[in-house]
């Protein structure tokens, strides 16, 4: 079997992934608001990545920072008459809810940056001292003319690194347009001393103190969402290589594709903006996970209602399928369906992990039993082997199969059905009672926009 090959952004190719033994670190959130489902696009898929290297017996440590200090935060805070510290550290809270909501359990360990005050300071003294970085009236820049090969990651060249000036401190003191701040000094808003005044650390250098402290100067693979590329993750690269003078920062780059919705940018002001808690209060977790992987991680992906309901369709189909798998009695059939199913699934998932490959793998499978089930043709033994089959992909997918607390037994199922019956006869008195018993057996109904759904009472 051909070797894993992940697409590398550093070298702009797929290559191999060699090492058995992996740090990675993920860009984490900027706390100051809900994160909405493209951030799930971007810690779903390296929450699959992560539990799938590890299913293959490669040992991952797996770090995210979270940006606790920002211009951001400072902002929201004060039009809400918040503390900025009270603000983000309500708002990593329901981060770290939503990513519990949606069974992104890989990460090993979660790094603040305002724990990492210190390394900051030691990182810029490093980078005044090399002669990369300069001290201005509002704060200590970096100066990008100094670094050769600023622009290699992102591919740019040095005047449209320039050029760019998207997220880029606006200063007019700085020696090249594209200089960014590593130590802004501040009057209000939230302040730590340094050798050069009190003030707090830009929002580049907080990532390279964070992973030179847990992985030292190198490691193998740094993630994150695409829009990160330029100009944070070009500067991370001109800040630790500088300091280190061993480059690459990291072995391999792995950046996670857009999320559009109905074909637009999502934004407050175009009222298209969807939380995770958002879509969490009209649909499971597992739905979201599900749409998620059905694109591959590097495509844009477009969110949309139809692409909703057809993915509630596909996880229905699953769920027959394993209800009568489930059930099955019929004879022997010596079928290859899912010896062909495994081997397909583990090829697209070596190949920059194409979960939409695998995911269609799981479909045939699905397609070739049902065939088998309507000739009455698979044994109690092989049905067995297709649902251990789809446990152990599940412990990586986790949305294939629907979890355990989300299975209700026959009875109730049957109970629901009644009730549905009832409803549509309009037997409102018969629906209720039927609600009753169905909750006399520890599960409620919830009427949600796709049908009933039933949950089982805490
Ligand atoms: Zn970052």
């Amino acid at each position: 079997m051909k070797t894993m090959q992940v697409y590398n952004t550093l070298s702009r190719q797929k290559e191999e992934l060699e090492p058995k033994k992996i740090r990675l670190f993920v860009c984490g959130p900027t706390v100051y608001d809900y994160s909405h489902i493209g951030h799930a696009k971007t810690y779903v898929f390296f929450d699959v990545f992560v539990k799938y290297l590890r299913s293959q017996g490669r040992k991952v440590i797996y770090l995210e920072n979270i940006t606790d200090v920002d211009d951001k935060i400072i902002a929201r805070a004060e039009q809400e008459g918040k503390k900025p510290k009270e603000l983000a550290t309500f708002f990593e809270k329901e981060y770290m809810s939503d990513m519990k909501s949606l069974g992104v359990d890989a990460v090993d360990s979660y790094e603040r940056a305002t724990d990492h005050i210190p390394e900051i300071v030691s990182q810029i003294e490093r980078l005044l001292t090399k002669g990369y970085a300069y001290e201005t009236e509002d704060g200590i820049y970096y100066d990008i003319a100094k670094f050769a090969e600023y622009g290699k990651l992102s591919g740019r060249t040095s005047q449209q690194a320039e050029d760019a000036v998207s997220r880029i401190d606006e200063s007019v003191n700085k020696r090249n347009r594209g200089d960014f701040a590593l130590w802004k000094f501040s009057e209000k808003g939230p302040s730590w001393k340094s050798p050069w005044g009190a003030g707090r650390p830009g929002w580049h250098i907080e990532d390279t103190a964070i992973t030179e402290k847990h992985f030292g100067s190198q490691y193998e693979i740094h993630g994150g969402a695409r829009d990160l590329l330029f100009p944070h993750h070009e500067a991370e690269v001109a800040q630790m290589e500088a300091i280190s003078e061993s480059p690459p920062l990291a072995r391999y780059w792995m950046h996670v594709g857009f999320l559009t919705v109905e074909g637009e940018k999502m934004s407050k002001s175009k009222g298209n903006f969807l939380t995770i808690q958002d879509f969490l209060s009209h649909h499971s977790p597992r739905l979201l996970r599900f749409l998620i992987l059905k694109s591959h991680y590097r495509s844009p992906m477009d969110y949309t209602e139809e692409l909703l309901h057809q993915t509630k369709k596909e996880l229905e189909r699953i769920d027959e399928f394993v209800w009568k798998l489930e059930d099955a009695k019929g004879q022997d059939s010596d079928t290859n369906i899912l010896q062909k199913a495994r081997e397909s699934f583990t090829k697209a998932m070596e190949d920059d992990l194409n979960t939409p490959e695998a995911l269609a793998a799981v479909f045939e499978l699905v397609r070739e039993g049902n065939a088998l089930f309507a000739d009455n043709k698979l044994s109690k033994g092989e049905a067995k082997d297709i649902l251990t089959f789809l446990k152990e992909q599940d412990a990586v997918f986790a949305c294939l199969l629907p979890s355990k607390r989300e299975i209700p037994p026959k009875t109730v199922r049957e109970l629901l059905l009644k009730r549905e019956e009832a409803r549509s006869n309009q037997a409102w008195q018969e629906a209720d009672q039927l609600r009753k018993e169905i909750q006399q057996l520890g599960w409620e109904i919830e009427d949600m926009d796709e049908g009933p759904r039933l949950k089982p009472i805490a």
